[in-house]
């Protein structure tokens, strides 16, 4: 920091005891490159300070320094933000990282393990496979956060099977907006607990999970199709059998599925969580359009999370910053496309300007033990979702423009258009462009709920971003 601290910078610093260290504030050398590192590039957010507290009494302590000061505090886990909410998501916040939460432990009675707020998913993956061998669902990147990953949803192959990463966690420690330090539960603080999981960054700051486990499985099958669709058509009808294959009510648990559509082609991937003999048995192929089938059998866990990690749509997002533009959309067991709308779609992919080659549209498989949960249980807010797609343009040279903004636009409006309807979006997948639409399409009926208990615990509106979910008036 510069020689003469600011009012804030000073309450932040005797916050965390006069460790100078643990403060960066906007006259640190480096501030933007080091400190803020904005995962968008084509969001530019400058946060008023970055803080690195060890303990949470001085998360505690830097909260009531924002609130002293009139500012806005988001907790950074992973920094894997769509539109850069970690560090506030517009400019001026508190941004209190939590990188040194890294706390772990696990009850061999229970199988409840004990993981810190700024945990990646990578060290939760390999920690928990070195204490007993287990697992919990969340998503395929490695940098994800578990911080913002399980206070928003939290979906990835093995959800089918145990549900989405916030189904796991059953008690947390929680900072407040009155820079209390409680634990959150269905049996106390139950209020907080239930926002928590599924609007987290608009309640408080998490700096402990408690989940619950899952042994490994056994043996995992990794299967590929590389679908051999060289025209629009050839595209639709495989996505329409795709489609079909995927709302068959009695598929198995065990089987998670992606199509996935590049420039390259069209690719349906996935896992099946089982033996290749069981696999073999669901006909898969029979069920797809000709296809080059790849089959990779592991019998080792680690191996399996580190090749989902190495999937086509990571290679371009992943760990890298860049300028991004993307959009998601849910789709009920009874939201369908139409064959008609499947073509449209293929036609308009196939006919619009990109204005990028580095795009990709996935639809992923969802459902499942998700969907076993009752739809007001946490304030996850598409407990329906049979599936989501995702569409996500990267331009390689600059900002985001018209053409590549107009393309994924476009994309959601003609699927939007053939369902005669719009169910809203993943709130994972955070899409600024929705403005203050954002909360209802990501929380649907349970807003109401949450507008109310941010009334009660966070009615200054502390804990804050553009989508955040706002106190009740
Ligand atoms: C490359 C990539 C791949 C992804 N893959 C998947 C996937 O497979 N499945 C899936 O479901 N999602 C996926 N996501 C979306 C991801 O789950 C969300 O972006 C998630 O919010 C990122 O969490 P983070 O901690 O890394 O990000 P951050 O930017 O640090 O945080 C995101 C939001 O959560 C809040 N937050 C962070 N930590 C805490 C905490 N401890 N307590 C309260 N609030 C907190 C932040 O303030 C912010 O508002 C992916 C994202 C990317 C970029």
């Amino acid at each position: 920091m510069g020689n003469k601290p600011s009012a804030v910078e000073s309450c932040l610093i005797s916050a965390v005891g006069n460790d100078k260290g643990l403060i960066a504030a906007q006259s640190t050398i480096g501030y933007q490159l080091s400190h803020v590192k904005p995962y968008n590039l084509d969001i530019p957010v400058k946060p008023t300070a970055v803080a690195y507290p060890k303990t949470s009494e001085q998360v505690a302590a830097i909260v009531k320094c924002a609130v002293d000061n009139s500012l806005k505090v988001q907790p950074r886990g992973g920094g894997h933000s769509y539109a850069n909410y970690g560090i506030g998501g517009e400019d001026g916040s508190i941004v209190v990282d939590l990188k040194n939460f890294q706390q772990f432990s696990m009850d061999k009675i229970t199988w409840q393990a004990t993981i810190g707020g700024g945990t990646l998913l990578d060290n939760v993956t390999k920690r928990l496979h070195e204490n007993g061998k287990r697992a919990m669902a969340h998503g395929t990147c490695p940098q994800v956060g578990i911080g913002g990953h399980a206070t928003i949803g939290g979906l990835g192959p093995s959800s089918r099977m145990w549900g989405s990463a916030l189904d796991h966690v059953q008690e947390v420690e929680v900072v407040l907006a009155n820079s209390s330090v409680v634990r959150a539960s269905k049996d106390q603080n139950a209020d907080v607990f239930w926002a928590m999981k599924g609007a987290g960054a608009g309640f408080g700051i998490i700096t402990e999970f408690k989940v619950r486990t899952q042994a490994e499985p056994d043996q995992t099958t990794l299967y590929s199709y590389g679908i051999q669709a060289g025209s629009a058509n050839d595209k639709a009808t495989a996505f329409k059998k795709w489609q079909k294959l995927i709302s068959d009510p009695d598929l198995s648990r065990k089987f998670a599925s992606q199509f996935i559509m590049t420039e390259l082609g069209v690719v349906v991937t996935g896992t099946f969580f089982g033996p290749q003999s069981e696999f073999d048995s669901l006909n898969i192929s029979s069920r797809l359009p000709d296809a080059d089938e790849s089959v990779v059998v592991l019998d080792d866990w680690l191996g399996v999370v580190g090749h989902w990690a190495e999937d086509l749509a990571l290679e371009l997002a992943g760990d890298i910053q860049s300028n991004f533009y993307a959009k998601s959309l849910a789709y009920t067991k009874d939201d369908l496309i139409p064959d008609a709308g499947v073509d449209e779609l293929f036609e308009y992919i196939d006919s619009t300007d990109k204005g990028t080659l580095a795009w990709f549209l996935i639809w992923d498989l969802e459902g499942g033990a998700i969907n076993d949960v009752a739809p007001d249980a946490t304030a996850y807010g598409h407990r329906d979702a049979l599936f989501y797609h995702q569409v996500y343009a990267v331009n390689l040279f600059g900002r985001i423009d018209d053409t590549i903004r107009d393309f994924v636009t476009g994309l959601n409006k003609v699927v939007t258009d053939a369902l005669g309807h719009d169910l809203g979006a993943y709130a994972g997948y955070v899409d600024r462009a929705l403005g203050d639409d954002g909360a209802s399409k990501y929380w649907g009926e349970n807003l109401e709920r949450l507008q109310q208990i941010k009334a009660v615990v966070d009615p200054g509106d502390v804990f804050h971003n553009p989508q955040s979910v706002r106190p009740k008036a």
